[in-house]
């Protein structure tokens, strides 16, 4: 039997999997994020009672994903402390001989989404969290999408809500998507958590503003087949009619888009799609 592994690494857990050639999971397991070595260790306890065929891992970020770099598989500039310059790859690699994949935890969701969610039957897609942070990845022909590094779609500028003053949440950017739309933005607007929000609350229309002023950036960029959208802020379902709305306002006439409810959707795996993202990563290493 094959066993394939795959590694979710979030700033607050590691989820760690393993599975077989029908990419079925037989075993996982969640681990505190704490400091590399401690974490690292209960990573190794985890897979060494399996014979790994190859390894996916889907990363939180920065991350080096250039294998021309002298730094491919660090983390890199991450604000999470002990992981700065963490030769994360490395370090899988110096206890395992195996093949692996590597890329960021949204590029490894979109994956998993594409084959086996939301995007099934689609080629090109992008995946978009919004919780405590905004991430986004994308698949682009059938391929994770990765240039002199991988894609920060949290971060693009937008142009503010008329009036909304609100103090961006990120300190690399006053007026980033992140900044003005993730958890802690709408928290911050509201004095609300955003799980304790009403549904009718008028905060929503901004955030879906916000939401569909990038998804036009990405369409206008990518022009992928499919948006599929997911993080505990998702959970509002009230957001995607608004967000289709305002999209379709926003882009006015210029693109004539797909079927807008079947073009921005929620996402279909849940908690596993990272994960099933990372074991498809890790069984398409060729063994
Ligand atoms: P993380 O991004 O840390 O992996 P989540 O995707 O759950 O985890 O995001 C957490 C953020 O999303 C917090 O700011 C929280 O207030 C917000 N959030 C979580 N659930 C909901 C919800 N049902 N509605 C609105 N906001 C939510
Ligand atoms: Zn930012």
């Amino acid at each position: 039997m094959a066993y394939y592994g795959s590694i979710e690494a979030g700033g607050t857990k590691f989820v760690c999997a393993v599975a077989d050639e029908n990419l079925t999971i037989l075993d996982r397991v969640s681990l505190p994020t704490t400091l590399p070595e401690e974490t690292l260790a209960k990573v190794f306890d985890f897979f060494d009672a399996y014979q790994l065929r190859a390894l996916g891992v889907g990363s939180f970020g920065p991350i080096d994903v250039n294998e021309t770099s002298d730094t491919y598989g660090y983390i890199t500039s991450t604000p999470k402390q002990g992981w700065q310059n963490v030769d994360f790859l490395g370090k899988l690699r110096q206890h395992y001989n195996i093949p692996m994949a590597w890329t960021t935890d949204v590029n490894a969701a979109a994956y998993g989404e594409m084959h086996l969610g939301a995007g099934k039957n689609t080629q090109s897609c992008i995946y978009l969290t919004v919780g405590t942070g905004v991430g986004g990845g994308a698949v682009v022909n059938g391929h994770v999408l990765q240039g002199f590094s991988h894609p920060e779609m949290g971060h693009i500028p937008m142009e503010r809500y008329p009036k909304d003053t609100l103090i961006s949440s990120c300190p690399f950017h006053d007026h980033c998507l992140e900044g003005l739309a993730a958890g802690p933005a709408l928290e911050k607007r509201t004095g609300i958590k955003g799980q304790l929000l009403e549904q009718t609350h008028d905060v929503w229309e901004i955030e879906a503003y916000y939401l569909a002023q990038a998804l036009m950036s990405y369409t206008l960029t990518l022009s992928p087949e499919k948006i599929i959208l997911g993080g505990g802020v998702m959970k509002q379902t009230q957001l995607f009619p608004k967000i289709r709305e305002s999209l379709k306002k926003q882009l006015g006439g210029y693109v004539s888009l797909p079927n807008l409810d079947e073009y921005v959707v929620g996402c279909e795996l849940g908690d596993n799609s990272g994960t099933l993202g990372c074991l498809l990563l890790a069984k398409e290493q060729g063994v």
